[in-house]
């Protein structure tokens, strides 16, 4: 678990308690000397994380598209900045270069992000856990939706092996450390 891939809001959102484990994150990933790849921006709880894990003295890969720098969207404090061409090459190399996946609260890049990398999974291109961080219940309704279709068959059970609920940020990391693929 030498690096960790974190996907999350471009915005804060309603609720403190979304920065407040973004930065909880962070510090955690940093302080365990894990790597923290993301995807750059400097903005929202992207920008709230990435500052975290530079306050705790850790490294980060920041991996963002061209046309995203060239809006001064991206994080100047990141020093391994990774410019790519495109959204779907940005995923590929975070899917590649991270060992790990945790979803703080976000919004349909989140989300996009997510499915990108547990579709991966199904399709046996690699067998890296997910970790959704469920801040104040944040993946609730996702989570009984995910059940309820791997109930159903639509969903393998090696995928949903792959795929856990985190309450708070340490324990995303304890259940991502004790993960053993199936
Ligand atoms: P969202 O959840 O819709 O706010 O989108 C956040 C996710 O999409 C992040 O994990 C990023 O990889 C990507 N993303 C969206 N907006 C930006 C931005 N302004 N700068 C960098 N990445 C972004």
């Amino acid at each position: 678990m030498n690096s960790v891939a974190v996907f999350c809001g471009a915005r804060s959102g309603g609720d403190p308690d979304f920065a407040d484990d973004a930065r909880e994150l962070g510090r955690l990933i940093a302080e365990r000397g894990s790597r923290l790849v993301y995807g750059g921006g400097n903005v929202g709880l992207m920008g709230v994380i990435a500052d975290a894990a530079l306050d705790a003295g850790g490294e980060i890969t920041g991996v963002i598209p061209r046309s995203m720098v060239e809006v001064e969207l991206a994080h100047i404090g990141v020093e391994d900045m990774r410019v790519v061409e495109s959204m779907l090459e940005r995923k590929e190399l975070i899917a590649g270069i991270s060992d790990v996946f945790v979803c703080l609260p976000g919004g349909v890049g989140t989300l996009d992000e997510l499915f990108e990398v547990v579709t991966w999974n199904q399709l046996r291109l690699h067998d890296k856990p997910v970790t959704l961080i469920n801040t104040n219940g944040f993946y609730d309704e996702l989570w009984t939706f995910l059940q309820r279709a791997a109930g159903l068959g639509l969903i393998l059970p090696h995928t949903m092996a792959q795929l856990s609920l985190a309450e708070t940020p340490a324990h995303a990391l304890e259940l991502l450390e004790a993960y053993t693929p199936a």
